[in-house]
């Protein structure tokens, strides 16, 4: 980073520590400019996109409200609450590895069709007719086909 005192771009890392229980990194640098010396701390960025709504409504994200959505989707299907959770916790990472602090809510309906899509074909289909508001049968149909075709994670032309 450039030196806080006389925005020179090149500083030297001259101490580098765990602190805080090793959940943040302390660095100590100085400017190779005007040999100023001052602290930097590293911490991981864990916090979840919010979610912009329809309409432009900002919400933040909620992880009881993405397991309901599955919940719903999956009932009376024979898919454990073990495989849910695991598909919640790859699209929170993958949303949290983005880097965006806000993410459109249709984005997040896309990566719950991947995860359904690749959990349950029934599921799949519930969610994506809801959500996906498909324009028209033909469509829906298309997304049927696809699955017929196997392959789930392979984009058919
Ligand atoms: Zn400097």
């Amino acid at each position: 980073m450039h030196c806080p005192f006389c925005k020179a771009v090149d500083t030297k890392v001259i101490d580098s520590r765990l602190v805080s229980e090793g959940n943040q990194v302390r660095r100590r640098r100085e400017c190779l400019s005007c040999g100023e010396r001052y602290t930097t701390y590293e911490t991981a960025e864990l916090v979840m996109p919010r979610i912009i709504k329809q309409g432009g409504i900002r919400e933040p994200f909620n992880e009881d409200k993405l397991l309901a959505g599955f919940s719903k989707a999956l009932e009376k299907r024979p898919v454990s609450i073990e495989k849910v959770e695991e598909a919640v916790h790859r699209i929170k990472a993958r949303l949290r590895s983005t880097g965006e602090r806000e993410i459109q809510s249709r984005n997040l309906g896309e990566e719950v069709m991947k995860e359904l899509r690749i959990l349950d074909e029934v599921a799949f289909v519930r969610f994506a007719s809801v959500y996906r508001s498909f324009k028209d049968l033909n469509e829906f149909r298309e997304e049927i086909d696809k699955l017929a075709k196997g392959n789930p994670n392979s984009v058919h032309p």
